[in-house]
């Protein structure tokens, strides 16, 4: 068993004023490569903080994080920003998208940050949204869709094809 993801004794506390909120109290899991886990608790028990803290978007108080044998918890933020475009995707709560933008432009974004040029770009996002229903929806901005089509489009900015050479990948 390949170990994906090691949490060991993640401490998270939040200072509000003078107050401190023990948010996550020395967490410790491995989550191994495969492995389709689900993350239950109730409203404030620390699911997000969890979460945030594993992506890097939040620090850690203490304890460590590793993610395919890296630690993410001693990156500096340029080199979070390039791991988590590399091997992390999310479907936030929330879809996040661009309300200016269109469907084909929203999943276009990351690959700009790729520096993938235009063509590729609109090439691969059209295949993408192609790939889970949306071929009629290429111009529709997200207010023009449903909840469920929204999550598609946010889905899409996340795939990676496994083709050799891929700009996706
Ligand atoms: P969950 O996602 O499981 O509902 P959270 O991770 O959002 O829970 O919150 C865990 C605890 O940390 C809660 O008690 C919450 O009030 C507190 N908390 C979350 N974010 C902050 C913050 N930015 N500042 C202070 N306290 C926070
Ligand atoms: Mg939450």
């Amino acid at each position: 068993m390949e170990p994906i993801i090691e949490v060991k004794d993640a401490t998270k506390i939040y200072r509000v004023g003078n107050e401190r909120v023990l948010a996550l109290d020395k967490v410790s899991f491995t989550i191994n490569k495969g492995d389709f886990c689900c993350l239950l608790g109730s409203s404030g028990s620390g699911k997000s903080t969890l979460l945030n803290i594993m992506a890097g978007i939040e620090k850690i108080t203490s304890g460590k994080i590793y993610i395919k044998g890296k630690e993410v918890t001693k990156m500096g933020e340029h080199q979070l920003a390039k791991f988590r475009q590399k091997y992390l995707g999310f479907v936030f709560q929330s879809y996040n998208l661009i309300n200016s933008l269109n469907a084909v432009e929203n999943v276009e974004l990351p690959l700009i940050f790729k520096e993938v040029p235009h063509k590729t770009r609109v090439k691969k996002a059209k295949e993408m949204l192609t790939k889970v229903g949306l071929e009629k929806r290429f111009k529709h901005k997200p207010t023009q869709m449903s909840g469920g089509q929204q999550q598609r489009v946010r889905n899409c900015q996340g795939l990676r094809c496994k083709s050799r050479g891929c700009v996706c990948r």
